[in-house]
């Protein structure tokens, strides 16, 4: 018998995993449906020994110093600022819209007080800023915003800005300075050695049995687990009963080339061209040297995993029954990006997850029983993920 089922090996599962082990000393079974742990971070050297991202770009940024300082307990770090450029009118200009992006697209020359007069001759009143179209043309104007904006969005979510809650595109800033980070937190950082090492070193423990290829509904009724930490999409948890919450999926084409370099950053975003939306070449993020170099286009697709949840108010409203029904499930905590349908950064998942131990901590009495370390059934390695340490892991349910 498991103290915790965990039911998904991405941020949100690991850490909770993690702290419940070393915290309180019970037995923890961690599963995911995927044959890796890392969830949407997991990472990975290719045929050609690049390090790559299996789903698409991750870039670690965060202003919470507790954040960071949690995950330094697991990892190195090489400091990364991102840059992102935007194929416009056949031009790569910087993305966030700055005070060059004006100045290159415009043939112009202005300083910042110039750029920031620039846009606010453009820009539109808008009464009440509800939608992702409405937060563009507020700061600068219809034209910039079909340019950068109008396209890609509707590329990537299969629907107009206009239809999107505001907090999709509020997103990126605009600026009137030089300033081409894509992020401008306190710490912006990449694991050293990658994310899946990472999450290794996490799940790292002789409390913690970690079980791939295994889908929640195959010992959802084993009676193996006293509480679960339940990480994936909550509408799936409740088998749809109120309806399917929307997510939009994305496919992604990796690519390595005999060249040292394609791109001169880690991204560039096609906003008007294309069917993908941006490109990644993630020897940028890593600060690997090769002869080759890897890519990754992103197609977006109405099918697939799930990857976003869709932020407007209709889904919002769905959600909202879900979570009150959640409320009601004693002995499930719901946690991470699809769980909680929140467009989710990966510090903000760690965020939530830390949050959901400290109420776990306040609410629920540790299990007491004996335990003794080597008791536990020596299990078969799948080798899904490397050595794991001491966690063993299993893809065989009759193992446990
Ligand atoms: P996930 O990583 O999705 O993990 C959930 C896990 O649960 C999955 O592995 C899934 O297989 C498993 N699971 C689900 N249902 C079941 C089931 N029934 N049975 C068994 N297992 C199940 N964040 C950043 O901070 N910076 C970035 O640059 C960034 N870039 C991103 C780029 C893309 C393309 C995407 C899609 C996301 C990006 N993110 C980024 C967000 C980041 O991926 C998430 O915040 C984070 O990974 C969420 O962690 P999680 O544990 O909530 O979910
Ligand atoms: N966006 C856009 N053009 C861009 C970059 C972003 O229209 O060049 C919009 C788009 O709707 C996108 C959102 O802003 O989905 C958030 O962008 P971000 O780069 O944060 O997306 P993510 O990395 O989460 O896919």
């Amino acid at each position: 018998m498991f103290d915790w089922l965990v039911v998904g090996a991405g941020f949100a599962g690991s850490v909770l995993a993690e702290r419940i082990a070393r915290e309180r000393n019970e037995r923890v079974l961690v599963i995911d449906r995927r044959p890796h742990i890392a969830g949407n971070a997991y990472d990975c050297t290719n045929a050609e020994g690049l390090l790559v991202h299996k789903y698409g770009p991750h870039i670690f940024h965060t202003n919470s110093e507790q954040i960071v300082g949690y995950l330094s307990r697991f990892t190195r770090w090489r400091p990364y600022e991102h840059r992102v450029l935007g194929q416009v009118d056949g031009q790569l200009v910087p993305i966030p819209i700055n005070r060059t992006t004006v100045n290159r697209l415009h043939g112009l020359d202005l300083d910042e007080a110039g750029v920031e007069r620039f846009l606010a001759g453009r820009a539109e009143k808008v009464a009440e800023i509800r939608t992702s179209e409405d937060v563009i043309v507020s700061q600068v104007g219809r034209e910039l915003y079909e340019k950068f904006f109008r396209g890609y969005t509707r590329k990537q979510w299969g629907m107009d800005p206009s239809e999107l809650d505001k907090s999709v595109t509020a997103r990126i800033p605009v600026r009137f300075n030089t300033d081409d980070r894509y992020f401008t937190d306190k710490y912006q950082q990449m694991p050293l050695e990658g994310y899946t090492t990472m999450f290794e070193r996490m799940l790292d423990h002789p409390r913690i049995k970690l079980m791939l290829g295994t889908d929640f509904s195959e010992i959802r009724d084993s009676g193996l687990f006293r509480r679960v930490i339940f990480t994936g999409p909550i509408d799936e948890y409740f088998d749809y009963r109120y309806g399917r919450l929307p997510y939009r999926s994305l496919r992604f084409v990796q690519k390595t080339l005999p060249v040292e370099w394609h791109q001169p950053v880690g991204v560039v975003n096609y906003p008007q061209t294309e069917e993908y939306t941006r490109v990644t070449e993630y020897k940028h993020l890593t600060g690997q040297r090769h002869r080759h170099t890897a890519l990754t286009y992103e197609y977006p697709s109405a099918t697939g995993d799930p990857f976003y949840p869709i932020p407007r108010a209709e889904n919002a409203e769905l959600y909202k029954r879900y979570e009150a029904l959640a409320r009601t499930t004693r002995d499930v905590w719901f946690v991470g990006r699809l769980a909680t349908y929140r467009y989710y950064n990966m510090d903000q998942v760690v965020g939530q997850a830390l949050s959901t131990f400290r109420r776990i901590q306040e609410t629920v009495p540790v299990t007491t029983g004996v335990f003794a370390p080597g008791a536990a059934r020596a299990l078969p390695r799948t080798g899904a993920t490397g050595t794991l340490g001491q966690a063993s892991v299993t893809g065989n349910p009759a193992d446990l």
